[in-house]
C-alpha cells in the first residue's frame, strides 16, 4: 500500500552544521536533481537566503527513493530554518513530519540551537535520527560528539550516522535509516478531509498557493473546500507537489505533502496553521493549530518617498501571508509621516523583512530603532502595553513599568566564561546557573531584559568569545524595572521617531553617547542645529552641529569637472536615505544609532 511507503521528515541542526548541504546531497542521491542541474543549496531558494547563507523559509520537496529492500518509497523532505529567530517556523514544519534528522557538526558538537530544536522535535513526537556531519574535517571528533549527544541530549547515539554532506559520505545510510526508523503516516483516506496548511505563497497567476500536509481524507481537483477557521469556501483548481519542480497530481492522500491552488485571491483567506476540509463533507474538529507566537521586537517602517505608502502596505500584506509571525499596523510619526509599526520575532527577522521589502518590492525604507513591548501600570489602575516609546505616558501618571525578560542559555568553552559573565552583567543580567557539558565546555544561564539583548548583545557575545559562543533564549515573563523615556530634540523640537526607553541608571550615559553619535551622523545644515537628550523636561546632554560655512562645491576649482560630478553624485547617494525632519535632513543611520552606542 502506498501510504506505508511514505516518510515525512525534516532536518534540524544548529546554524552552519550543514543542514542545507545535506539536503542538497539527499536531492542528488534520490535523483531529484542531476549533478549538473544542481545549484548549491537548492532549498535555500530566496536570493537573500543564499547570500546570507541561512535558511529562512521552510520548503518541501517530494523525493522518490528506491531502498535496499528493493521497494520504491516517497520521501518528503521539509527544510527548516536554523536561526533562533525562526523557532516558530521550525515548529510549523515539524508538525508536518514523523521524523527528523538531527545534524551535529563533528568538530563543534552540540550547540544551543541543537538542543532547542531537539526539544521542538520531541514535543511533536518525532523519531530523531542523529547524524554526525563534517567527519571529513581534520578537527572532527565523532566519538566525543556521540558521547555529547548521549550526555547532553539523552538520545541513543550508538547508531548515529557518520557523514560528510560535503564529500557525500553516509548519505545512503541516512536514507536507509529514515526508511527503517521513521514511521509511515497514519490517517484514514475515507475520513472527511483534514489537511494542515503549513505555508503559503502568493502567485500573481494562480493566486495563493497553499503548502499542505493531508492528515485524513483526500483532496483533489474540482473539490469544494472550506477553511475551518474562517469558513471561507473555494474550489480546488490544482493539486501537486514539488520534486523540486512543481508537478501536477490527481490527488493528495493521507500523509502526502504538496500544494493546492483554489483561485484564492485574498491573501488573508489562507491562514498558516488552519485546517482545510471538504465543504460538502466537513470534518467536525480542526487539527490542532499552531500556537501563535507573539512578536517580541517592534519598529516603525516608513517609506522614504511618502507616495510609496500604499505599495508598502501591499508588500506587508504579501509578506505576512508567507510569514505568520510578522505583524503590522498603520502608525503616524510627526517626524516621518505615515508608516507602519511592525512586529518581529527578533532582530534578524526584522532585518530580513526590511531587506525583502526593499529588494522584492523596490521600496526604500526608513526604519526606527527596535523596541520591546513594555507593560505600563498607571496610577489610575489601568495597564497599557506599549511597543512604541513615543506612546509612553507622562512620568506622573505611571505607577510602574515592567519589561520582558528572557532566559538565555549560552554555550561556550570555559576559557570564555569570565568574558560572557561580564557582558551579561553589563546588560543587567541575573546569573542563574552554570554547568559543564564536557570537560571544557559550559552552559551558562542568565536572565536578561529582552531590550538589552536587542542592543547588540549577540554581536558582543560573538566577538568576545572568538565566535565560539552559541545561544538560545526564551521569554520568561515580565519584571518591574526603573525605566524612563528619553527624548531627543533637534533644533528644539522632540523627534518622536528617536525616542527610546532606557534604565534610569544608564540614562545619562546613553543619552550622552547618543547625542555625540548623532552630531557625527547628521550632516551640517545651512544653520546651527542643537541636539539634546531629555528626560521629561530635563535636558541631560547637548551637542551642536555647526552651520555649513560655504558650499562644498566652492572647494573644487572651476576646471575640475569630474571631481565636481563625483561630489554631486556622492551627495545624491547620501540624500537617498535622508528624511526631512522639520527643516533638518536626517539620515537613516541616525534612527538606528541608539543600537550601537554601548
Ligand atoms: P546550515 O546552516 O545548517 O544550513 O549549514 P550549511 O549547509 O549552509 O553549511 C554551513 C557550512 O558548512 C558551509 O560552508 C558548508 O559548505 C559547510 N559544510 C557542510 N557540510 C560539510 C561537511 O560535511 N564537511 C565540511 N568540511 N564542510 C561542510
Ligand atoms: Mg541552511
Amino acid at each position: 500500500e502506498k501510504q506505508a511507503r511514505i516518510r515525512n521528515f525534516s532536518i534540524i541542526a544548529h546554524i552552519d552544521h550543514g543542514k542545507s548541504t545535506l539536503a542538497d546531497r539527499i536531492l542528488e542521491k534520490t535523483g531529484a536533481l542531476t549533478k549538473r542541474e544542481m545549484q548549491e543549496q537548492f532549498l535555500d531558494r530566496m536570493d537573500l537566503e543564499r547570500e546570507r547563507g541561512i535558511t529562512i523559509k521552510l520548503q518541501s520537496v517530494r523525493l522518490p527513493y528506491k531502498a535496499r529492500d528493493g521497494r520504491e518509497y516517497i520521501l518528503n523532505l521539509i527544510d527548516t530554518p536554523g536561526h533562533v529567530d525562526f523557532t516558530y517556523e521550525v515548529s510549523r514544519s515539524l508538525q508536518a513530519c514523523e521524523g527528523a534528522l538531527l545534524v551535529v557538526d563533528a568538530s563543534q558538537g552540540v550547540e544551543a540551537q541543537t538542543l532547542a530544536n531537539v526539544y521542538l522535535a520531541l514535543e511533536n513526537d518525532l523519531e530523531i535520527i542523529p547524524v554526525i556531519n563534517k567527519i571529513d574535517l581534520p578537527s572532527a571528533e565523532p566519538e566525543r560528539v556521540k558521547q555529547e549527544i548521549e550526555d547532553v541530549i539523552g538520545l541513543d547515539a550508538s547508531n548515529a550516522v557518520l557523514a560528510s554532506a560535503k564529500s557525500g559520505i553516509g548519505i545512503e545510510e541516512i536514507l536507509e535509516q529514515i526508511i527503517e526508523k521513521v514511521p509511515p503516516p497514519e490517517g484514514d483516506e475515507k475520513a472527511p478531509l483534514r489537511a494542515l496548511i503549513f505555508d503559503s505563497l502568493y502567485d500573481s497567476y494562480k493566486g495563493v498557493i497553499i503548502y499542505t500536509r493531508v492528515v485524513e481524507g483526500t483532496i483533489k481537483k474540482g473539490m469544494p473546500i472550506k477553511m475551518m477557521s474562517t469558513g471561507k469556501t473555494f474550489e480546488v483548481t490544482e493539486v501537486g507537489a514539488f520534486t523540486p519542480n512543481a508537478i501536477t497530481l490527481d490527488e493528495l492522500k493521507p500523509g502526502e505533502v504538496g500544494f493546492v491552488c483554489a483561485n484564492i485571491k485574498n491573501v488573508r483567506d489562507t491562514r498558516v496553521g488552519d485546517t482545510i476540509t471538504n465543504a460538502d463533507n466537513p470534518a467536525i474538529e480542526p487539527l490542532p493549530g499552531y500556537r501563535r507566537i507573539n512578536p517580541m521586537v517592534f519598529c516603525g517602517l516608513y517609506p522614504v518617498d511618502s507616495s510609496d505608502y500604499d505599495d508598502l502596505r501591499e508588500a506587508l500584506e504579501k509578506l505576512e501571508l508567507n510569514d505568520a509571525s510578522l505583524s503590522y499596523e498603520p502608525e503616524t510619526s510627526q517626524a516621518l509621516g505615515f508608516g507602519f509599526r511592525c512586529g518581529f520575532l527578533g532582530l534578524l527577522h526584522m532585518e530580513i523583512i526590511q531587506e525583502r521589502i526593499e529588494r522584492e518590492f523596490g521600496i526604500q525604507l526608513i526604519t526606527t530603532a527596535p523596541s520591546v513591548v513594555y507593560k505600563v501600570y498607571k496610577t489610575d489602575q489601568t495597564m497599557l502595553e506599549i511597543e512604541n516609546p513615543t506612546l509612553m505616558p507622562p512620568v506622573q501618571e505611571i505607577e510602574r513599568v515592567e519589561e520582558p525578560y528572557v532566559k538565555a542559555s549560552i554555550m561556550v568553552p570555559d576559557d570564555f566564561v569570565g568574558a560572557v559573565m561580564e557582558i551579561c552583567q553589563n546588560k543587567r543580567g541575573q546569573y542563574v546557573t552554570l554547568n559543564y557539558l564536557d570537560t571544557n565546555r559550559v552552559n551558562l544561564v542568565y536572565e536578561l531584559p529582552l531590550a538589552e539583548i536587542v542592543y547588540d548583545f549577540f554581536d558582543q557575545l560573538k566577538s568576545n568569545t572568538k565566535g565560539y559562543a552559541s545561544y538560545d533564549y526564551e521569554l520568561v515573563g515580565y519584571k518591574a524595572s526603573n525605566l524612563v523615556k528619553m527624548d531627543i530634540l533637534l533644533n528644539g523640537e522632540v523627534v518622536d521617531a528617536l525616542s527610546f526607553i532606557v534604565h534610569r541608571e544608564r540614562a545619562y550615559q546613553r543619552g550622552r553617547a547618543l547625542v555625540e553619535k548623532l552630531r557625527k551622523l547628521i550632516p551640517r545644515q545651512m544653520f546651527e542645529v542643537p541636539i539634546q537628550a531629555a528626560i521629561g523636561n530635563k535636558v541631560i546632554a547637548r551637542e551642536t552641529i555647526s552651520a555649513m560655512r560655504k558650499n562644498v562645491l566652492a572647494k573644487c576649482y572651476g576646471g575640475d569637472v569630474s571631481r565636481k560630478r563625483k561630489l554631486l553624485e556622492k551627495q545624491k547617494e547620501g540624500k537617498k536615505r535622508m528624511k526631512a525632519v522639520g527643516n533638518v535632513e536626517v539620515p537613516q543611520e541616525a534612527f538606528m544609532a541608539v543600537l550601537k552606542i554601548d
